[in-house]
């Protein structure tokens, strides 16, 4: 496995605290905030602290802890944005754009929780 990561991309410059973020969560290995351009009602990014180009980078690479607190921190901005279907709420998307074909702009693990209304299908239907 091999990612170069580039560490000026925006997501290291605001975890450098060099360009704020609308926060709405952190833990000691994870952050989440708002993205700038909303998709839906709630559009919240949740990323790892550490320097994980993507998902399966992180699933390789990164240590159990950082693993595990980004796990909890993503249920834990589920259960804060009230969405979390097991505790009532209406349900929500998850999604981690990965690559050139998974049209994933910023080269820092991100998923995206987009919730407060009926997000529609998974993908355009297109073999
Ligand atoms: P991607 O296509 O990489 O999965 O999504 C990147 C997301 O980052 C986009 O939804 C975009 O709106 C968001 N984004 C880009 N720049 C900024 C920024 O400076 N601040 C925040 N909060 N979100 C950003």
């Amino acid at each position: 496995m091999s990612y170069a990561y580039d560490d000026q991309n925006i997501f290291a410059r605001i975890l450098r605290g060099e360009i704020p973020c609308s926060k709405v969560l952190e833990t000691k290995h994870s952050l989440a905030f708002s993205d700038i351009s909303p998709k839906a009602p709630h559009h919240v990014l949740v990323i790892p602290k550490g320097p994980y180009v993507c998902y399966d980078h992180f699933a390789h690479t990164a240590s159990d802890a950082e693993i595990t607190d980004y796990t909890r921190a993503i249920g834990a901005v589920c259960d804060q944005l009230g969405v979390a279907p097991g505790d009532g709420g209406n349900g929500y998307r998850m999604i981690a754009n990965t690559g050139n074909d998974g049209v994933q702009e910023v080269p820092h693990l991100h998923v995206h929780i987009l919730a407060g209304r009926n997000i529609g299908p998974m993908v355009l239907m297109r073999p």
